[in-house]
């Protein structure tokens, strides 16, 4: 019972130098590095390196990347929305989805992406058709007066 308790207190004790023996080991094997590359990053302010999923430094506390982005459904009709109601607004939103990882993320981004533009191209065609007509009107309008000019 006694030896027990003692051993989990060593275990307790000795936890955070088996992750510092565990990291010098994986500088000694090279070979290995590839492979942990993949699933570990280094903090670009402490060197320490983390696993991949983290967001933030363990050691530093230094935000490591940008959390995911959102792919509900909310969210996707929020950036479309944005996308048309609000144009070049839509062209951040597309370019943050496109920087992120995961298909679903990059295809909203793309649509963002387009959504803005056809939004663009309609408001450009509208804005001159608007334009085109308030000519017509003002011409129209004008020309009784230029007559008289003659
Ligand atoms: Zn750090």
């Amino acid at each position: 019972m006694n030896t027990s308790d003692t051993q989990k207190q060593e275990n307790i004790i000795i936890s955070p130098q088996t992750i510092s023996s565990s990291q010098t080991e994986q500088n000694a094997l090279p070979q290995q590095k590839a492979f942990d590359s993949k699933s570990q990053q280094i903090c670009p302010f402490c060197h320490t390196r983390t696993l991949q999923d983290y967001f933030f430094c363990q050691n530093c506390g230094s935000k490591l990347k940008q959390k995911p982005l959102s792919v509900s459904i909310g969210k996707q009709i929020t950036v479309y929305l944005v996308s048309i109601l609000l144009p070049p607004l839509g062209y951040i939103w597309g370019y943050k989805y496109l920087r992120q990882e995961g298909t679903i993320a990059k295809k909203i981004g793309i649509a963002a992406i387009i959504l803005t533009t056809v939004s663009i191209i309609l408001s450009l065609w509208a804005t001159q058709s608007l334009v085109n007509s308030i000519n017509q009107a003002l011409n129209k309008q004008m020309a009784p007066y230029q007559n008289l000019g003659y």
